[in-house]
């Protein structure tokens, strides 16, 4: 409305903002913008900025590439770190064609149509709270980043400056200046590693702000002479980097997975979105999970999710209920993790939870036990499915499944498929390290 961009224009005067970056995603939830002048302004609020969509991956063929930016009023942030005489803010915006229609290679404009499903079924707000974790690791002397961490450099370090700790509270500081609610920050389990958890909000809203918080951490790591990795495994043997995605359903102020009469004080909507999401996980890993290296993550013994299960216990199933109820009350989805496009991830998330929901699924018991150190005859017994163990699996699952393939659209999916799949074929022809080290002098 013009109320919105009269708002957007007064606030870029009064914190004397020089350049507006327009930004969207790939359909890889890889960060694009376009930088324009703040005298450009009025035209980007009008959606009148037009840009090339033939060289971003996944968008379109050179025939046909003029494509324009919507922008989101609601997002404008101002970058907290940049210098008063060239003080750059952001839009958030969503892709159109030149007819002003929706593009439906706009991840953003996907989560759109699920969110737009979930209210016609009478949900007000899906909400979601993200986990993401991150390692921040040195530079070497040339300034290439390297998988050592800072706690390991730190111990022998004659300095007692713990420069991870410092990174962290500016980056929390940085957040809070752009709008974030930041519930806690902490080291997590790993030398190096570190988790900085903000309150949950819608998911259109999560979305963008996983996009911005990655963005920012990686800025403030390199002010620190750190960088920061978002990768869900840089190194073997210790923990990888999840990003859990704590969901709950809202109808107005009503959080509906919460029941106080209902078992464990769950609604059946909670139960029936738990068993929407256990029926069509394995699809949903490509999405969620979607490099070749999200795989060495998703092993025992780290945290990190391997069998299709779900407790209100420990951390070793795909979904835990946290312990908290009423309005906190919450179903976690643990497999996905920090690579994934934040909008498809959570399009697929509420796709296949609103698909249990509207056919009344069930879930299977709670598995209350450590899963990772029963047996194989164990988990058969209790029909525990496990997770795919590669990309190619995951791929697979996700070319069989109509449910998620729907939630992306034929635009995306097809895309993203042939995206994938030949990441996939690019990492399985090439001879890794690990092979040299075993088979070089045995054979
Ligand atoms: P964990 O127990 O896994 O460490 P945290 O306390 O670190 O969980 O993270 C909890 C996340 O869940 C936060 O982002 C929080 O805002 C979010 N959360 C709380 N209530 C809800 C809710 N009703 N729906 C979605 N997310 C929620
Ligand atoms: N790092 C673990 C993972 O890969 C999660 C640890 C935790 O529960 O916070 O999912
Ligand atoms: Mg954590
Ligand atoms: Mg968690």
């Amino acid at each position: 409305t013009s109320a919105e961009k009269n708002m957007v224009l007064d606030q870029a005067k009064e914190r004397q903002v020089k350049f507006v970056r327009l930004q969207f995603s790939d359909i890889f939830g890889i960060p694009k913008n376009v930088s324009i002048p703040v005298e450009q302004l009025p035209k980007a609020l009008d959606g009148d900025i037009a840009f090339d969509g033939s060289s971003i991956d996944g968008f379109v063929r050179i025939e046909e590439s003029d494509m324009m930016l919507k922008p989101d009023s609601s997002t404008f942030t101002v970058f907290p770190w940049t210098p008063k005489e060239s003080r750059v803010a952001r839009l958030i915006c969503d892709v159109a064609l030149p007819d002003g229609q929706p593009f439906m290679g706009c991840p953003r404009t996907a989560l759109r149509r699920a969110l737009a499903e979930a209210e016609e079924l009478g949900y007000s707000a899906f909400n979601v709270g993200p986990e993401a974790e991150f390692f921040l690791f040195h530079m070497d002397q040339e300034g290439n980043p390297t998988t050592i961490t800072h706690d390991k450099a730190g111990y022998f370090d004659l300095t007692p400056v713990d420069l991870g700790e410092n990174a962290r509270r500016e980056m929390v500081l940085t957040l809070e200046a752009m709008g974030f609610e930041i519930e806690a920050s902490h080291h997590e389990l790993a030398p190096g590693q570190h988790e900085i958890d903000f309150k949950y909000d819608n998911a259109l809203a999560v979305a963008d702000k996983v996009m911005t918080f990655k963005f920012v951490v990686r800025t403030i790591a390199q002010r620190h002479g750190l960088h920061a990795s978002f990768m869900p495994k840089p190194v073997y043997g210790i923990a990888g980097s999840g990003m859990h995605m704590n969901q709950s359903l809202f109808k107005g102020e009503q959080n509906v997975f919460f029941d106080p009469q209902g078992e464990r004080q769950l609604s059946q909507e909670a139960y029936h979105y738990i068993a929407g999401l256990m029926e069509h996980v394995k699809a949903m890993t490509a999405i969620t999970n979607p490099i070749v290296n999200s795989y060495k993550r998703l092993v025992s013994g780290f945290e990190a999710p391997v069998y299709i299960a779900w407790s209100a216990q420990n951390r070793s199933p795909l979904i835990r209920i946290p312990a908290k109820r009423g309005m906190s009350t919450r179903v976690e989805l643990r497999n996905p993790d920090p690579s994934c496009n934040p909008y498809l991830a959570l399009t697929v998330a509420l796709k296949a939870g609103l698909d249990g929901i509207k056919r009344k699924l069930m879930p299977p018991a709670a598995v209350d036990r450590n899963i990772y150190t029963m047996t194989e005859k164990e988990r058969a017994e209790l029909s525990i499915g496990q997770l795919p163990m590669s990309l190619q699996e995951a791929l697979e699952e996700l070319q069989k499944n109509q449910v998620i393939q729907e939630a992306l659209g034929p635009h995306i999916y097809e895309r993203y498929i042939e995206a994938k799949l030949s990441e996939w074929d690019n990492y399985r022809i090439r001879v890794h390290p690990w092979e040299i080290e075993q088979y070089l002098t045995r054979y």
